[in-house]
C-alpha cells in the first residue's frame, strides 16, 4: 500500500482479495502496509487489484524470500539496538557470559565487556541446554541481573527467549531478543517475536540450510518486524575437532541473497577458547557485521559452556586486533551508546544473587 494511504483502504483491498478466494496476511514493514496474499490467483487478479485506491504496487511472485530477499530491498538493513547500529559500516562486538550465574559474575563480565570495547552485553537467563540435567539458567532472577548491569554500564542487553510464555518478561529487559539454534524453526515463537516489534538476533539452526534460515527470518518480517539480525553459529558436520563447523561461506552467501545484517558466533561454533580469536578475525574478513563472543571472568568454572569463553582481558586483545583488521578494510568497530560508562570497580558485587 502507498505509505500515505489510510488504513481503511488496506481493509478494502484485503476484502477484495478475499472475495476472490485468496488468503490475506497483513503486515507493516518500514512504515508501509503490505498485504501478502496466497492462494491460486484467478486470471486477471493483479489487474483488478492494481487500480484500487491506496495500492502502490502489486507484485506477483513465486519468491518465498519476499521480505528478506534483495529483490524487496536492495540496500543493507541497519538494525538499531538501543543506539548501537548493526549492519552498515560499523562492526559490532556483542559479548558476555553464556549464562547469567550470579551478580559478581555478571558485574565482572559487564565491566570487562565495556572496558574491552564491546557494544552490547549478552547473557542467557533461559538456557536451552542439550541435557535436562545441566544448569538451565536463573530465569527471571537472571533477567534482573542483566537489567542491573545495563543500568551500571549503559550497555544494551541481548538475551535468549526460549518460550512464548516468557516473552513478556524477556521484553522488559532485552534491547534485542535472541532466538537460539534449537528454536530457529519454532514458528509460533518467531511469529510472536515478529508481532513484538523488538529487534531480534536469529541464530542459524545447527542443521538448517541457508534457505531454511532465511525462511525463519521471513516469519518475523512478515509479521511486520523488519529488525532481524542473522547469526551464523556453526552447523553439524562429520568433523569432531570442533563442536560445530563454522560456515563462513554462509556469511558471504547470505549477504548476496539478503539485505539483513549477519553476525558470527565463533564461541558456540568452535566450543574452544583457542579458536575464538582466529575465527572472529575471519568473520570480520569475510564481511560479517559483527561477532558474538562468550566472555567469563573464570572460563574454566563457567556453569554453561565452560572451555569456550574468553577472559575479559583476552576480549580486549581481540577487539584491538579486530580494530586493526577493520581499519585495513575501511571499517570501524561499533561503539557503545553515548550513555555507556567506562568500567567501574566492583562496588555492587558483594551480595549473592
Ligand atoms: C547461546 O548463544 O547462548 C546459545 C545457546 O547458542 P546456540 O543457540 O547457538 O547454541
Ligand atoms: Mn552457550
Amino acid at each position: 500500500m502507498d505509505q500515505t494511504s489510510a488504513p481503511e483502504l488496506a481493509e478494502d483491498v484485503a476484502a477484495a482479495l478475499r472475495a476472490e478466494d485468496m488468503q490475506v496476511l497483513r503486515s507493516r514493514c518500514h512504515g508501509r502496509a503490505h498485504l501478502i496474499s496466497t492462494g491460486t490467483a484467478p486470471r486477471g487478479l493483479a489487474e483488478r487489484i492494481r487500480p484500487l485506491p491506496g495500492v502502490e504496487s502489486v507484485v506477483d511472485t513465486e519468491d518465498a524470500l519476499r521480505f528478506t530477499g534483495r529483490a524487496y530491498q536492495r540496500a543493507d538493513t541497519v538494525v538499531d539496538v538501543a543506539g548501537v547500529p548493526i549492519g552498515g559500516p560499523a562492526f559490532v562486538v556483542v559479548a558476555g557470559p553464556c549464562a547469567v550465574e550470579n551478580r559478581a559474575q555478571m558485574s565482572d563480565s559487564a565491566h570487562g565487556v565495556a572496558l574491552a570495547g564491546g557494544a552490547i552485553l549478552r547473557g542467557g537467563a533461559y538456557k536451552p541446554r542439550t541435557s535436562p540435567y545441566s544448569f538451565q539458567g536463573l530465569g527471571r532472577a537472571g533477567l534482573r541481573l542483566l537489567a542491573e548491569q545495563r543500568e551500571v554500564t549503559g550497555l544494551p542487553i541481548i538475551t535468549e527467549v526460549l518460550d512464548v510464555a516468557d516473552l513478556d518478561d524477556v521484553l522488559e529487559v532485552a534491547d534485542i531478543l535472541q532466538v537460539g539454534t534449537r528454536n530457529m524453526s519454532n514458528a509460533t515463537l518467531l511469529r510472536a517475536i515478529g508481532r513484538s516489534g523488538r529487534p531480534v538476533l536469529l541464530k542459524r539452526g545447527m542443521a538448517a540450510t541457508i534457505e531454511e534460515w532465511l525462511l525463519a527470518a521471513e516469519y518475523i518480517l512478515s509479521e511486520g518486524n523488519p529488525d532481524v539480525v542473522l547469526c551464523e553459529r556453526g552447523i553439524r558436520t562429520f568433523e569432531p575437532a570442533t563442536r560445530f563447523t563454522l560456515d563462513l561461506s554462509a556469511v558471504a552467501a547470505v549477504r548476496r541473497i539478503s539485505h539483513l545484517p549477519v553476525i558470527v558466533d565463533p564461541s558456540h561454533a568452535a566450543g574452544r577458547t583457542d579458536l575464538v580469536r582466529p575465527l572472529a578475525l575471519a568473520a570480520a574478513a569475510v564481511g560479517a557485521d559483527g561477532v558474538m563472543i562468550d566472555v567469563h571472568p573464570d572460563a574454566a568454572g563457567a556453569l554453561c559452556d565452560a572451555g569456550q569463553a574468553l577472559h575479559p582481558k583476552e576480549l580486549a586483545e581481540l577487539t584491538a586486533d579486530l580494530g586493526r583488521l577493520l581499519t585495513a578494510t575501511g571499517r570501524v568497530l561499533a561503539v557503545p551508546p553515548p550513555r555507556a560508562m567506562p568500567a567501574r570497580p566492583r562496588a555492587l558485587a558483594t551480595e549473592g544473587v
